[in-house]
């Protein structure tokens, strides 16, 4: 019978209580429990795929197309593991789907009500992850007090007497300047909030500035009848990666296993430590500009920024990011891009900033500079191509351009008709065949990939003999249909390739994705020579 730990979260948002999961997650695991993650997002859309990634971040995508927050990104890179749209509960979903089931006559006769109908349908789901697993983390998303996750913690209530449940609740201590003094009434107030629900947290994390003082943990415990052992500081750290390591020393895991009623196991975090170690310890550093439309908010390229720092380790250098508004470069022009040792042109949607983009991919092309694009940066290197070496005056794809004279990347057949539906696109993982001698098969080692993919356009056809031609070269043809362009690369460049999948959702910490690596590695021989 799995067990069952929630994480809820107190006072502000934005407090990591997604890493802390994801720590939670791999503490265990790390200790031999079959150990996975569901992160509950309590708003009403039914996914995130149709969300601005200003709000949210960026919009993750699992092997079986679930478009899903990017806190299960998180989840897959700390615990090594590959999730399911499943393991992303939101009230859409549950709202939805009882819907469905009192039009089914499902529950004929019954007033359907938030209780207990919404709270049976949330702790069904849970519990039918479970199935497979010694522990489940739990992550109840925004802040507890919110009328939106009510009906989530009442659920998680209600569970203390139907299973073993553990409640850890996030909250913050801030340090006031004036009296330099670390404040605990907002983390006292908050857990008063969580006990008027019913809920008694077992512990506590206090994510504050600098380590928690002895004082505040005694205050805190007091006020909260939380053990002080189990009051476990998470001060600020650059590296994200630590945190597992700062909760394990905490005795976190510990304590919440005892509670649980588990066995006490030592955790193997070898691997994990050394990765930690090693990023710690590089001193050289190559700089990648990453050209894209919602840099300010560098949450809406989370998995790019990490499967750069994954590729940092094993390519020992550190990358430092200079994150360039593509909108910029059309305005201040190739300026912005002097001096940087890599190029990347994420994915994107919509017209903003386009221009830019493919300035983007002129300068790495034309100067040599490494360059990797993805999915939107994929297609605007086509264009860029068809443009300045083919000679194609106002080659555009049909997405931004509807009337270009040359659509040489265009809607996808099935997608014809479709218009901005959530869960339409061509996602998840499909099959990539990549053709012998090519870069990107020195870089991935075989023949067959799996990757996952989010787009609605691609390469046009009629124009790849064209585009071959002249020396462009589309290494990875989609394993399937063999008929959609996956990779393509330059011949003579120093490390020029671009995919229509987005390489970086399956990038992990001890695994870096292939192509990003090999960005890395492009960047560090540019800088200091090979
Ligand atoms: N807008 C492009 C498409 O839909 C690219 C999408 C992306 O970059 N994820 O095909």
């Amino acid at each position: 019978m799995a067990k069952f730990i929630f994480v809820t979260g107190g006072v502000v948002s934005g407090l990591g209580k997604g890493i802390t999961s994801a720590s939670l997650g791999l503490l265990m695991k790390s200790r031999g429990f079959r150990t996975t993650n569901i992160k509950i997002d309590p708003y009403l859309n039914y996914d995130a795929g149709t969300m601005n990634p200003y709000q949210h971040g960026e919009v993750f995508v699992l092997d079986d197309g679930g478009e899903v927050d990017l806190d299960l990104g998180n989840y897959e890179r700390f615990l090594d593991t590959s999730l399911t749209f499943e393991h992303n509960i939101t009230t859409g979903k549950v709202y939805s789907s009882v819907i469905e089931k009192e039009r089914r006559g499902d529950y004929l006769g019954a007033t359907v009500q938030v209780i207990p109908h919404i709270t049976n349908e949330i702790k069904e789901r849970i519990r039918r992850i479970a199935r497979d697993y010694d522990i489940v983390v739990v992550e109840i998303g925004g802040t507890v007090g919110d009328i939106e996750s009510m009906p989530f913690l009442e659920a998680a209530r209600q569970m203390q007497l139907e299973e073993d449940v553990a409640f850890v609740h996030v909250t913050y201590v801030p340090k006031l300047k004036v009296v330099g003094e670390q404040k605990t009434k907002p983390t006292q107030h908050s857990v008063k909030e969580l006990r008027s629900l019913g809920i008694q947290p077992d512990a506590i994390i206090a994510r504050s500035e600098d380590p928690l003082e002895e004082s505040a943990r005694r205050k805190i415990s007091l006020f909260t009848n939380v053990p002080e052992e189990a009051v476990i500081s998470a001060y600020d750290v650059e590296d994200t990666y630590e945190v597992p390591l700062i909760l394990e020393k905490e005795g976190l895991a510990r304590y919440i296993t005892k509670s649980l009623g588990l066995e006490d196991r030592k955790p193997d975090l070898r691997s994990w430590r050394e990765m930690v170690e090693k990023y710690k310890r590089l001193e050289e550093t190559v700089e990648i500009a990453v050209v894209g439309k919602y840099v300010k908010l560098a949450d809406s390229y989370l998995s790019i920024k990490e499967a750069l720092k994954h590729s940092s380790v094993a390519n020992r250098v550190k990358v430092r990011i200079r994150w360039i508004e593509s909108e910029d470069v059309e305005k201040e022009g190739y300026e912005l891009l002097k001096g940087v040792d890599g190029i990347i042109v994420p994915g994107g949607f919509g017209a903003r900033g386009t221009e830019g983009k493919i300035m983007a991919v002129h300068y790495a092309r034309e100067k040599g500079i490494p360059f990797l694009g993805i999915c939107f940066g994929f297609q605007l290197t086509v264009v860029e191509f068809a443009r300045n070496v083919l000679g194609l005056e106002g080659a555009h794809s049909t997405e931004i351009d509807p009337n270009t004279p040359y659509p040489v990347v265009d809607l996808l057949p099935e997608q014809r008709g479709i218009d901005k539906l959530g869960g339409t696109m061509r996602l998840g993982a499909y099959p990539v065949r990549i053709k012998e001698g090519t870069l990107a098969r020195a870089l991935y080692g075989k023949e067959l990939i799996y990757e996952r993919h989010r787009h609605r356009w691609e390469v046009n056809p009629i124009f790849i003999e064209q585009l071959e031609n002249k020396g462009l070269v589309f290494s990875g043809i989609s394993g399937d249909d063999k008929r959609r362009m996956e990779i393509l690369e330059l011949p003579g460049h120093p490390y020029f390739i671009a995919t229509q999948y987005h390489p970086e959702l399956k990038s992990r910490p001890m695994n870096p994705a292939p192509v990003f690596r090999g960005l890395v590695k492009a960047a560090k021989e540019k800088k200091f020579g090979g």
